[in-house]
């Protein structure tokens, strides 16, 4: 397919690239639900012979991936965790070392803290942003660097190009949690990562309502190695929620577009805002990274952090007085929804914890939606005149 641009990508993409193998003619990838595929004779068997090892709707759905986040393979899971269990059984074997970015999604923590470490392997979170303590932090047998950017819930970047090219020296993988800004706004293989995760139940479904997971690769080698990881251990994507991910990615670019437009100007509302104490946007000019993020991405997306005047009583009758932004975890919707990290996504974090990560109790999360502007600021100026 021609040099096309993302908009046209996400629209035509995932369907052209199937229509080439049906006889239907149809305008839109078919739900695929035949578990086994015949042969036409003993020794020829056809493009898809089992579900769990492909699926003519969840190949569209890999096709479409693979050209939006500018990577030779994709491969769609059942969830963002299934896709970042993948990666690690791909490439780790007893006793080897992980290290993370301290501000690292929850999830991905516990499964490297509670899961793989009961399979011999180690990880260390550190802050990557400073060369030294990252470059002490390597160890011979360190395998992996997890990295996010922006992370959550502080939008802490990281410089992906400037670390891959430090942990390329030591052999050390470069894995990309790309699920906030997605692949319209960053390409972390363009800067050097070596894979990108991501969890399409936000952006790429963008409806809340699909949970998927998706691992993008240059390397022929390493996506053979996926590629069998998928096979053997099955957490693959289903038909009906491939498709329903093809539908969502439709609209990524106008979405995300809309998502950055309207957290931009939140952003500043709320920066202006006399029971706002500090907030956490790229976006924003003093933000200490706005210059990496104008670097190495194309846009700020959607969610915004900020603290709220007044401490943890305030943060729960603020919270209480919102119509229209919805209290709940996850992100990446239509909707706006809006959280308080240290009682919900990242209450598994002990006190101290929570310190040492900045996560104080009058912090509150946003993800922003794609309603109208003046409706939630309208929303907000009221809840904060609740306070
Ligand atoms: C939600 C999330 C995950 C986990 O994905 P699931 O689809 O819920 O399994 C991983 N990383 C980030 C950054 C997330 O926000």
């Amino acid at each position: 397919m021609k040099n096309y641009r993302n908009e046209t990508i996400a629209v035509r993409f995932g369907d052209t690239v199937n229509q080439k193998s049906l006889y239907s003619q149809d305008v839109v990838t078919p739900i695929h639900l035949s578990s086994t595929n015949y042969w036409k004779q003993i020794d020829q068997p056809g493009p898809y012979e089992y579900i769990r090892s492909q699926n003519p709707t969840r190949h569209a759905l890999e096709q479409q991936l693979a050209a939006l986040e500018h990577a030779n393979h994709a491969f769609a899971f059942a969830s963002g965790q299934a896709a970042e269990t993948a990666v690690l059984l791909s490439i780790l074997k007893n006793g080897d070392h992980i290290i993370g970015y301290d501000d690292l999604y929850g999830g991905t923590k516990r499964l490297i803290n509670s899961v793989f470490n009961n399979f011999g392997i180690s990880a260390n979170y550190v802050d990557v942003t400073k060369e030294d303590i990252l470059e002490k932090s390597i160890r011979p047998n360190t395998k992996i660097i997890w990295l996010e950017s922006p992370t959550n819930p502080l939008m802490k970047l990281a410089d992906i190009s400037a670390i891959s090219k430090i942990v390329h020296k030591h052999g050390i993988l470069v894995v990309v949690d790309n699920t906030f800004l997605t692949p319209y706004l960053q390409n972390p293989l363009d800067l050097g990562a070596d894979i990108v995760v991501h969890s399409g139940t936000k952006y790429f479904g963008g409806h809340s309502d699909v949970l998927n997971g998706a691992v993008m690769i240059n390397d022929k080698v390493l996506s053979d190695q996926i590629r069998h990881v998928q096979n053997s251990t099955g957490g693959v994507l289903s038909p009906f929620d491939s498709y329903l991910v093809l539908r969502g990615l439709k609209t990524l670019p106008i979405r995300m577009e809309a998502h950055e437009r309207n957290a931009r100007k939140l952003a500043e509302y709320l920066q202006k805002h006399c029971k706002v104490q500090k907030v956490f946007y790229p976006g924003l000019t003093d933000h200490p990274q706005y210059e990496l993020a104008k670097k190495q991405a194309r846009g700020f997306g959607g969610m915004i952090s900020f603290e709220i005047r007044g401490g943890l009583d305030a943060a729960k009758k603020f919270l209480g007085s919102l119509e229209l932004f919805i209290l709940a975890e996850s992100l990446g919707g239509v909707e706006s929804l809006i959280e308080h990290p240290a009682l919900m996504t990242h209450a598994s974090l002990t006190k101290e914890e929570q310190i040492l990560a900045g996560i104080s109790e009058s912090l509150i999360r946003v993800s922003v939606g794609i309603e109208h502007i003046d409706d939630l600021i309208e929303d907000m100026n009221q809840a904060f005149d609740c306070i």
